[in-house]
């Protein structure tokens, strides 16, 4: 590895661009992610029980390095996505496999890849959701075959000193697991909506996605990560590093002071809320919960929560955060609930996803309401619901009956559709409030899969198309004088906050993180100013 600091041969003053997908700025020595193991030759097995041991020691070494990492993370997503790994990677079946491939005459580390190898395929065939995950069966797989050869484990670097982590994608083990010595971290894949983007905001760490040429750099190569803008400049001078990290620090004390309810300059109110996935991931600074995604709490389940065990991970929220926004699960696609049991789909994001589950399996949406207006009883919350998906306002009516009749008063509903959008107002005649989720809105009004790093310029929330919908959404809420929040990645855009408040929207709702600069820069903009800008802007 080259030494740290010391530029590599590349001209200085290179900016390459990505996209900024975690604000924040750093600067630092790249280090690339270790590549994973090459398998050796197979050799001849002349004791298959020896062989045998060495593959379940090897399994049972993944699956305590991931579990360490996972109490290491101290729960919210990162947790749960290494116990998830770590859950696969000590499942019996898989070792079982393993053991059969030598018996049938393979060394350790060949019958460790076969096996993974034979899940991946079988969790390929099965396509949507499933097929996205057998992505983690390789990563798995490199670590199995790591331990089993006597290899440091391939992923993240541990140098011992900061950096910024470089690699082509990163798995969601890899993105759960960073240590405080990454400073940023840049791949040369992925989405604004991919895991990778979603864990770095959690964990407030500058990320820049989509960024080609970045893992041509040589290790050790000094570059500067605007999370941000995404433009990272490569062979800085000291003095720039220094004069980088100093302006970053200042940003982050100066944006750590900020507090209060969101305002324009003259006092115009916008909601600040928070997008969780747990109680876990509540933070101080901000007004409520815009957003809480249910289905967070049970992705890899087997079996259906009970109402008791919902009753409690609903009242942990509302205890603790006052006025909350529950999304009914939003099963389906990139978040398939396994105790549903649903059948794979030719099309799984065009299929049986979010509310049209309800048209499946009924009981799992009455549970669900049953134990939210429980959970608000026994708390007095003022805990408002909203279904997910929602395509016609017959589908918004029958969810907003079902909702009031357990005593839930504030029901809305989400457009992540764009037939939703179009016929706003007629939604709203059946809901008390409506929340844009721009990460689906722009998905489905584009034609543009959200995890597809090639099409993020047709994801971008800047585009006029989504915008007027946006604007659609909001005209309607003012006529019928009802709420119109954006919980989607958007709101969390500080240079679109004021665009969307200018268009008409009256909450925003967000990664904790995004926070102070969204109220920061909402206090520097009139109403009229915000109006100006979204005029230009759609
Ligand atoms: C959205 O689609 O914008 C949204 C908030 O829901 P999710 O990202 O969970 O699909
Ligand atoms: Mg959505």
């Amino acid at each position: 590895m080259a030494d740290p600091g010391r530029p590599a041969e590349v001209p200085p003053d290179t900016e390459l661009a990505g996209l900024g997908v975690s604000q924040g700025r750093a600067a630092g020595p790249v280090i690339r992610m270790a590549p994973p193991p090459v398998l050796p030759s197979p050799r001849q097995v002349a004791d298959p029980a020896a062989e045998s041991a060495a593959v379940v020691k090897a399994l049972e070494s993944v699956t305590a390095d991931l579990r360490q990492r996972g109490a290491l993370a101290g729960g919210g997503d990162a947790a749960e996505i290494l116990d998830a790994l770590a859950m696969i990677a000590d499942d019996p079946m898989l070792r079982e496999d393993a053991e059969a491939a030598v018996r049938g005459g393979l060394d350790a580390p060949h019958a460790l890849d076969a096996a993974f190898t034979h899940h991946r395929e079988t969790l390929a065939a099965l396509g949507g959701y499933l097929a996205e995950r057998a992505a983690d069966l390789d990563d798995l797989k490199h670590r199995a075959v790591a331990a089993c050869l006597g290899l440091p484990m391939p992923g993240i670097p541990a140098p011992g000193h900061p950096y910024i982590l470089v690699a082509e994608d990163l798995s969601p083990a890899d993105t759960a697991g960073l240590g405080t010595d990454v400073v940023a971290l840049v791949t040369e894949k992925g989405g604004p909506t991919s895991h990778t983007a979603i864990l770095a905001r959690g964990r407030g760490l500058p990320a820049v996605v989509a960024c080609a040429g970045i893992t041509a750099l040589a290790d050790g190569t000094v570059i500067s990560v605007d999370g941000k803008t995404g433009q990272v400049g490569v062979g800085l001078t000291d003095e720039a590093v220094a004069e980088l990290r100093r302006s970053d620090r200042e940003e982050r004390a100066r944006l750590a002071n900020s507090s209060g309810p969101g305002r324009t300059a003259d006092g115009h109110p916008v909601k600040l809320l928070l997008n969780i996935g747990s109680a876990a991931d509540l933070r101080p600074g901000a007004e409520g919960v815009g957003l809480f995604r249910t289905e967070f709490l049970f992705l890899d389940r087997k079996q259906e929560p009970s109402f008791e065990e919902q009753v409690a991970a609903y009242a942990e929220v509302f205890a603790r955060a006052g006025t909350v926004v529950v999304r009914t699960l939003d099963a389906g696609t990139d978040k398939p609930l396994p105790f549903l049991g649903l059948p794979p789909e030719p099309n799984p994001a065009l299929g049986i996803r979010g509310l049209r589950v309800d048209r499946v399996l009924p009981a799992v949406l009455d549970t669900q309401l049953d134990a939210i207006a429980e959970a608000a009883r026994a708390t007095g919350a003022d805990a408002w619901v909203m279904a997910p998906m929602v395509t016609t306002p017959a589908e918004a009516a029958g969810f907003a009956r079902r909702a009031r009749a357990r005593g839930l008063t504030r029901v809305g509903a989400m457009v992540e559709v764009p037939a939703a959008a179009l016929l706003a107002d007629r939604l709203l005649a059946e809901v008390d409030f409506l929340s844009i989720g721009t990460n689906d809105l722009s998905q489905y009004t584009f034609a543009a899969d959200r995890q597809h790093p090639g099409l993020a310029d047709l994801l971008d929330p800047w585009q006029p198309a989504l915008l007027k919908l946006i604007a659609a959404c909001a005209d309607a809420g003012r006529a019928a004088g009802k709420p119109v929040g954006v919980c989607g990645e958007a709101a969390g855009d500080p240079r679109l906050a004021p665009v969307l408040v200018g268009l008409g929207v009256t909450s925003l709702s967000m990664a904790a993180v995004c926070v102070p600069s969204v109220r920061e820069e909402l206090s520097q903009h009139s109403l009229e100013e915000c109006r100006e800008l979204a005029a230009l802007a759609r």
